[in-house]
């Protein structure tokens, strides 16, 4: 994504520079060259921030923007057979790929078809393709520490 936008910076001054140049050209008028300029300067700067406060969140392994852990514990929970969620963890794999691990407790007979169940919620609904589902029955597995 900084790379994307680095190219548009980059035709953005190129296109003002052939404004501005026109404009002096036609009408003399040089103040158009330092007033395009701000304007290029100020698109750059608003441009820049999200990718400046997404790349912290990278660097955090905080959850993406518009990610709520909440709504999606929530969502996991409410799928058949699910009595409970822990170690539920979901961070940035770059600016436009998540990752999910979490460990669902169960009393389902079909854990191959849970398992599916809950990987199309988390591509579905929450567009998150990288999950590492651990699927506990209750018995010997639980892990009520881990
Ligand atoms: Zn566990």
């Amino acid at each position: 994504r900084g790379a994307y936008l680095h190219m548009m910076a980059d035709a953005g001054v190129s296109i003002g520079v052939v404004i501005a140049g026109a404009v002096v050209l036609f009408t003399g008028w040089t103040i158009i060259d330092p007033l395009v300029s701000l304007v290029i300067v100020t698109v750059i700067l608003i441009g820049t921030w999200g990718l400046l406060r997404d790349s912290v969140d990278l660097a955090l392994d905080a959850a993406p923007r518009g990610v709520e852990v909440e709504t999606i514990k929530a969502a996991f929970l409410a799928l058949p057979g699910v009595t409970a969620i822990h170690d539920l963890h979901v961070w940035g794999l770059s600016t436009t790929e998540t990752a999910l691990t979490a460990h669902l407790v169960h009393d389902r007979a079909d854990a191959d078809a849970l398992l599916a169940e809950a990987q199309a919620l988390a591509r579905t609904r929450f567009s998150i393709r990288h999950t590492t589902l651990q699927l506990e029955s209750g018995g010997a597995l639980d892990c009520a520490d881990c």
